[in-house]
């Protein structure tokens, strides 16, 4: 029996029947419910969770605690989420109902019970989380970077049903909180504090005390300035239509319906999905959620390629070549936590990508302290000195074979042997480069696309009998530096550009039939990509494009008409000026469309997809989920589709 007054706690007796929770009652009658879900490295709220937290609230209202606090027993952070493949499995419109219902309701108990709560948020806090979180009275926020709150549901195609389109706008005021829920945003804890999210915002060593104290505080909440309270209140409407205009300008009803379902449960329901349950099952069982969903665990698979066990991290990166890619490349690796050397002919040529990378420090990182240390970390190396201790290096200097080949030689002596050799190349071949190494299969491509910072896909090169270690630790290096990395062959345009190659030309060759390009580009957008294919071509260059054309689309002799009349009147598009457009400011300057004609998308759209297939058939990218995944994150492919071959397979279904 605990006689003493030590606040030391002791496990509730009732916690024992419980395999995810744990219950504490310390001797000033707090009580600590701390969820570590059994057999899992990271938290999630799956319906055995869920219910063992109805059981826990069901003894704490036979002996009520002074005060709740819940937090989590995960290193990993507090709560990532509901449970994905529940959702994904969902086989009828109750059962969605259901799923809705078990939490919505839950979270309204914990939101009423008569004694104050606390939610101690340390690490990741999203969807589900940020939910159960929002239903207790506090919540305090541990400041220290792995915090993360946010309501990314709109990425998997629904939205936050649990309560959080309620309560997250009580807590914020509605703008804000559209924000962050139409963007699926996560916000830091400093952030979290700043906007009214987190009642409080601790460093770590204090954490467990402040929670004590503020759990009994009976603090009220920050009142919600007046114009916010107006804009949550009367003008919630007004508020309502703005937000979706915004988000028509991202994504079309057709394609994504779940940020016009939260803007709608917002305004016309204060959030509760269960007032609207046609909205509930055309939601969370449409083919787009489901596609979300798939490309959610197509990401996972991807990062998977990253966690090869003993590779230690990289520390230094030298790259060659500061243009367009290896500058950026350099920046990015710099933005990321590595020490980057980066070599070219001469300083002047150096130093316009110095330029750029301060610009992006300073867009990505607020704080001038990390904004000063990014820099520093980046350093100029002309004589490449930098080669010799680097644990990557990355070339990516001019596309010429007999260039490479020269600095592959120097290089190979200057290097050390363990470390990794790769080339940024888009269309050479790595054999024809990797001769003059004294161990030719250490030469691996690491693949970017242009704009680095921009593009999450970055292809891993395996030329034959490629060293399988080498290529294990390129892949950890492009997840080290949040890049997602794609195994692919060495084959010419790899993945991505091989299967955007037939795609443009058929948009060209449309040109070449009379349409505009505004039209063609039209088509393109109403069925869901990023950018028209004429744009495209434009934004990378119309004389890549014809270089490309010609290398990696076989079945045709001539390039399009409209494309080598341009290319021959110095016509390269946006970096010119003008190609198929006119380029003002960094951007297309369009007509109006006409109007689209019927099944031109699926004409455009249909040589990508035979391409992609056949890189499959050929082995040049395993299989049809990662083909899939690279031609999503590598051009934007219409992700609701679930990815071209997810798309084909359907619509010929
Ligand atoms: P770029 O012309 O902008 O830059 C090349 C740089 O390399 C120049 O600054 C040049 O001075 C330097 N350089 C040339 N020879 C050198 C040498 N011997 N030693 C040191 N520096 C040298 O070219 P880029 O567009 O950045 O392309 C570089 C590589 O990346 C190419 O292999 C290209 O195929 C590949 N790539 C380009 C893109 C793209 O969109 N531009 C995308 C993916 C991959």
């Amino acid at each position: 029996m605990n006689t003493t007054t030590d606040s030391h706690a002791v496990a509730d007796a009732a916690s024992a029947s419980l395999q995810h929770w744990r219950l504490e009652r310390s001797a000033d009658g707090l009580v600590t419910a701390t969820l570590d879900r059994a057999c899992a490295s990271a938290n999630a709220l799956s319906t055995a969770v869920l219910s063992e937290l109805a059981q826990l609230l069901d003894q704490l209202d036979a002996a009520p605690p002074k005060g709740l606090i819940v937090r989590s027993g995960k290193d990993a952070g507090f709560i990532a989420g509901a449970d994905i493949d529940e959702f994904g499995a969902l086989a009828s419109a109750e059962d969605a109902q259901a799923l809705v219902t078990r939490g919505w309701q839950l979270f309204n108990r914990l939101a009423a019970v008569g004694y104050p709560t606390l939610a101690l948020v340390r690490g990741h806090c999203l969807g589900g989380g940020l939910e159960l979180a929002l239903a207790c009275r506090y919540l305090l926020v541990v400041d220290e970077p792995g915090t993360r709150l946010g309501l990314p549901e709109v990425m998997l195609g629904i939205f936050p049903g649990w309560g959080g389109m309620r309560r997250l706008p009580q807590r914020v005021g509605g703008p804000v909180a559209l924000d962050l829920m139409l963007a699926g945003k996560t916000v830091d804890a400093r952030r979290a504090y700043k906007i009214g999210l987190a009642d409080a915002c601790v460093p770590p060593r204090v954490m467990a005390e402040a929670a004590r104290q503020l759990v009994v505080s009976g603090q009220p909440r920050k009142p919600l300035p007046f114009v916010t309270r107006l804009l949550s209140g009367p003008l919630r409407s007004v508020v309502a239509a703005q937000a979706k205009k915004k988000v028509a300008a991202r994504a079309r009803p057709e394609h994504y319906p779940a940020p016009y379902a939260i803007i709608d449960l917002w305004a016309r329901h204060d959030g509760d999905a269960l007032a609207a349950p046609e909205l509930i099952d055309g939601i969370v069982r449409s083919p787009t959620a489901r596609n979300l969903v798939r490309v959610y665990h197509l990401q996972e698979r991807l990062k998977s390629f990253g966690k090869a066990e003993g590779v230690a991290a990289a520390r230094h990166v030298h790259v060659i070549g500061a243009g367009v890619m290896g500058g950026d490349i350099a920046a990015w690796c710099a933005l990321r936590g590595l020490t980057v050397t980066l070599a070219d002919q001469d300083i002047a040529r150096i130093a316009p990508a110095i330029q750029r990378a301060h610009t992006l420090f300073k867009r990505r990182l607020r704080d001038p302290l990390l904004q000063r240390a990014a820099a520093d970390r980046l350093i100029p190396d002309v004589d490449g000195c930098g080669a010799a201790r680097a644990d990557v290096v990355i070339e990516a200097i001019v596309e010429n074979v007999e260039v490479k080949r020269e600095l592959f030689r120097r290089l190979d002596a200057q290097m050390r042997p363990d470390a990794v050799l790769a080339t940024n190349t888009s269309s050479l071949r790595l054999e024809d480069l990797r001769d003059v190494l004294a161990r030719p299969e250490r030469l691996v491509g690491i693949h970017f696309f242009n704009p680095v910072a921009k593009m999450p896909l970055v292809e891993v090169v395996a030329a034959e009998g490629a060293d399988p270690a080498m290529l294990a630790r390129a892949a950890a290096f492009v997840r080290q530096i949040d890049r997602l990395p794609l195994p692919v062959k060495s084959a010419p345009g790899f993945l991505v550009n091989a299967v955007l190659a037939p795609y443009l030309q058929a948009a060209m060759r449309c040109v070449d039939e009379g349409l505009s390009p505004e039209t063609i580009d039209e088509a393109m957008l109403a069925f869901g990509m990023p950018m028209g294919p004429i744009e495209l071509a434009d934004t990378v260059g119309l004389d890549i494009a014809l270089a490309a054309g010609r290398s990696l689309v076989s079945d045709v002799s001539e390039p399009p008409t409209c494309l080598a009349e341009r290319v021959a009147g110095g016509r390269l598009g946006r970096k010119s000026g003008s190609g198929f457009y006119t380029w003002r400011d960094g951007k297309a300057v369009k007509a109006t469309p006409g109007a689209v004609p019927q099944g031109l998308a699926q004409r455009l759209v249909e040589p990508l997809l035979v391409r992609a297939q056949e890189l499959v058939d050929s082995g040049i990218v395993a299989d049809a989920e990662l083909a899939d995944a690279g031609v999503i994150f590598g051009t934007g492919f219409a992700p609701f589709t679930g990815g071209p071959l997810n798309y084909r397979k359907n619509s010929h279904a």
